[in-house]
């Protein structure tokens, strides 16, 4: 006898990951030139140079693959927290870091520490979709709300109905996977209002996660909301994936920001959680990386062009689009009101594998992940154009 959950988890892939897994196979047959993969978000750029330098350096050092604490080491706490406070003007203690294996990690084990069976979490859509498999993992429920559906902001109306006695909080993603969109300082105000009137109805926290892999990843003067500012109980859950490219090594945080009601019980629900699911002591090496060149800032200008291509031709072939602010993706209206049906042509008629948006819980969007080689983008266009024909 096995974990039925485990097993359907397991047996059943994501669309991504099968868009992928077909454009690869696809790829063998017919010649990569002829495959215009734009499923996964998986970052096309080196990490800087800084970061790979300080990897080569530590490499020659002794005592940088043994275990660490189970929620990091120490000094790399420090330097977390000391970051933290630099950039964010928080006052974060270094004992309310734990260091993790990436956003997954960070997200699986705060959802962990704080929910007991029949809670419920408030998602917003588009939404990454682990997130309902991370909740439902430990016995709560996903509640999604609806965007608006013309710009991907909150709809707070529709977030309101959202709320019940079961309530144990809200995930939120800024700049967003899929849709690109970035909470603006009035939306993170607005929600952190609606959230503390929230908690005092329900007598107890509503917890906020924000989930923020993409937090560097702005285009222009955009800022992001550094949102334990707007909102006391508000868990920061980071990684180092998509900012310096580290997706494969699994390496990032989760903040128990300073306001956080008993937060030192919370951290150790944390720890807790992290000790229960074997997620303790982070990749050590790379947890001194990422403390070495925890101010390093990115170059985000190869997205940006790719970004500035899709956006200018797809809209002018008929395309509507969402000019993404941040992250690499940009959210595209399909031309069948089926998101499905039309990624489905897109994929066997024109080896385009572009996302449909039902993934991420709304409807007739597509996801186009551009952290992609440019050539692609450039051979791809004709595609996007025929397709948009078919469908006039
Ligand atoms: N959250 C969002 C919104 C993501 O897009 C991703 C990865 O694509 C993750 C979390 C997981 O990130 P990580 O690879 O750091 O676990």
């Amino acid at each position: 006898m096995i974990s039925k959950k485990m097993y359907e988890l397991g047996s059943k892939s994501s669309i991504i990951r099968e868009l992928f897994m077909y454009g690869r196979q696809k790829a063998a047959e017919i010649g990569e030139e002829n495959v215009y993969d734009f499923s996964l978000g998986s970052p096309s750029v080196p990490p800087p140079e800084t970061v790979t330098n300080t990897l080569s350096d530590l490499l020659q050092r002794d005592n940088v693959h043994g275990y660490t604490p189970a929620a990091g080491h120490p000094s790399v706490r420090e330097s977390i927290a000391k970051s933290i406070n630099k950039r964010f003007g928080m006052k974060a203690d270094p004992n309310r870091i734990y260091m993790t294996c990436g956003a997954a990690a960070s997200l699986t084990c705060t959802i962990k520490a704080l929910t007991v069976a029949g809670d419920e979490w408030i998602v917003l859509a588009p939404f990454f979709p682990e997130y309902k498999c991370f909740v439902e993992s430990v016995g709560a429920s996903i509640v999604v709300s609806q965007p608006n559906p013309d710009t991907m902001d909150i709809d707070f109306e529709d977030l309101e109905k959202c709320f019940s006695s079961k309530t144990k909080g809200l995930i939120i993603n800024s700049p967003n996977n899929p849709s690109g969109f970035v909470y603006s300082e009035d939306t993170i105000k607005s929600l952190g209002a609606m959230l503390k009137d929230k908690s005092k109805e329900n007598g107890h926290p509503i917890y906020l996660i924000t989930d923020e892999p993409y937090r560097e990843i702005v285009y222009g003067d955009v800022s992001v909301p550094y949102v334990p500012h707007y909102y006391q109980n508000t868990i920061v859950c980071y990684s180092y994936s998509k900012s310096f490219s580290l997706a494969g090594e699994r390496i990032g945080y989760i903040y128990v920001s300073d306001g956080v009601e008993e937060g030192d019980q919370v951290f150790l629900a944390v720890c807790g959680a992290g000790r229960s699911m074997g997620f303790v002591c982070a990749p050590s090496i790379f947890q001194y990386v990422v403390s070495e060149c925890v101010d390093t800032e990115i170059d985000i200008s190869v997205y940006k062009e790719n970004r500035d291509i899709l956006y200018k031709e797809l809209s002018a072939m008929g395309y509507h689009c969402i000019m993404p602010e941040g992250a690499f993706y940009l959210f595209v209206k399909t031309l069948d009101q089926d998101a499905e049906k039309f990624c489905e042509y897109a994929k066997t008629k024109y080896n385009l594998l572009l996302v449909p948006s039902n993934s991420f819980y709304v409807e007739g969007y597509m996801r186009i992940s551009y952290c992609v080689k440019k050539d692609m983008i450039l051979r791809s266009l004709k595609a996007f154009k025929q397709l948009a024909l078919d469908f006039t």
